[in-house]
């Protein structure tokens, strides 16, 4: 095993080892959490709608508790399927217009789940070059070939599926919201190609699930383009504040993937506690329309306040915000003298992003009053400045 010491060594040398810190919530202050016993202002999580600490969420947990046990003690297949997963489900399909609903394990299993049973050895697999690591892996693990296209360049996408017209079957892939720069997809382009291309679309709206739309249904459908998606993916472990994920679609795509999807085959079920928290804040998602209405305006309002600082921030009003530092080790730096500040942050490096575009992501969420935001965009400039990442 010496060579692993070696290798984080090497790690440590270009600022790219990680190590794991302890965090608290501080549920009488959300927005803010314990670092080390320390209180700072929490810019780094993705509780975007401040739902992971709310009254009825862990109480609808904390009775399914005693009423459904601790553990499912099987996968769904087997004896799994309990009926809150019937609720869940029913409560997704309306909530998404869709024929059908399914529960997974997290994103992450969801992605590697579906994609490895929709495409395999004699099929292809386009997808954003930003897309999440767990799209990347689920290609992977399905052994299709990887046509992987620039960010959002559409063009680019043609040419690929220009190249691969032969093949058996096409599966365009794309997160709607991206998870490191908060930019969006072109979904009205991704549609029109699929469509004379003959392909499936997948949209992974882990980040916009819960965001967007009268009733948080995602981008797909404040877009009105839900019916011409396929796959539609999304988390409940950020603007839902639990844990699991969702696909949504046709009948026959559910029954597949009850067939085919092997982490729903072969893992053991969430616990039914689980299950019946995200159906409450689901209930919160849909009915509470001013979470979003409030991220929104203080997304809009961050932007603006580091836009007129002079960092180059894109427009929208999703609330992942990256500045673009450049050298890992300077990123590091730059989060420390945040934590200084009493502002929690976390510096991205690679391969979280592409080589020499090390960054700190800020995520905001519903529950940051003005004065904080405010509060750490002056500290932001401020430190930009004594790093020369901003000119003063
Ligand atoms: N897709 C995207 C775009 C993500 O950002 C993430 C989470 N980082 C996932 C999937 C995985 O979701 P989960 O955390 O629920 O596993």
């Amino acid at each position: 095993m010496d060579w692993m010491e070696k290798e984080l060594a090497a790690l440590t040398g270009e600022g790219l080892e990680r190590t794991l810190t302890w965090h608290a919530p501080i549920t009488d202050n959300p927005g803010y959490l314990l670092r080390e016993n320390r209180m700072l202002l929490d810019l780094s999580s993705n509780d975007y709608l401040g739902l992971a600490g709310h009254s009825a969420v862990v109480e609808a947990m904390r009775q399914a508790l005693f009423v459904e046990g601790a553990g499912s003690g099987a996968s769904r297949l087997v004896t799994g399927n309990r009926r809150p997963y019937r609720v869940l489900e029913e409560q997704l399909a309306a909530w998404q217009q869709s024929e059908a609903a399914l529960v997974f394990g997290s994103g992450y299993i969801a992605n590697i789940g579906v994609i490895q049973a929709l495409v395999s050895r004699d099929d292809v697999v386009f997808s954003d070059k930003l897309n999440h690591a767990s799209i990347v892996d689920g290609i992977a693990l399905s052994r299709a070939e990887h046509a992987r296209y620039r960010h959002n360049d559409m063009e680019h996408l043609r040419s690929l599926l220009n190249r691969h017209r032969d093949k058996r079957r096409k599966l365009i892939v794309t997160d709607a919201v991206f998870s490191m720069d908060g930019d969006c997809a072109p979904l009205q382009e991704l549609v029109a190609l699929k469509r004379e291309y003959g392909a499936m679309l997948m949209v992974d709206e882990a980040h916009s699930g819960g965001l967007y739309g009268p009733r948080g249904e995602g981008l797909c459908h404040k877009l009105g383009l839900s019916n011409e998606v396929d796959i539609h993916m999304g988390t409940f472990s950020k603007s839902f504040g639990v844990y699991g994920a969702y696909v949504c679609g046709s009948h026959i795509l559910i029954q597949w993937l009850i067939n085919r999807a092997r982490p729903l085959i072969y893992s053991t079920a969430l616990p039914p506690s689980v299950i019946t928290g995200i159906s409450q804040a689901l209930a919160l998602v849909q009915d509470e329309h001013w979470r979003r209405e409030r991220l929104s305006a203080a997304s809009r309002r961050f932007r603006s306040m580091l836009g007129e600082a002079g960092f180059e921030i894109g427009r929208g009003d999703s609330p992942i915000i990256p500045i673009i530092v450049g050298d890992n080790a300077k990123a590091l730096r730059f989060s420390s003298a945040l934590e200084e500040e009493g502002i929690a942050t976390v510096a991205i490096r690679p391969p979280t992003v592409p080589s020499g575009t090390a960054r700190i992501r800020f995520s905001l969420s519903a529950v940051h009053s003005d004065e904080d935001l405010n509060r750490a965009a002056a500290a932001i400039r401020r430190i930009a400045i004594e790093l020369g990442v901003l000119r003063s």
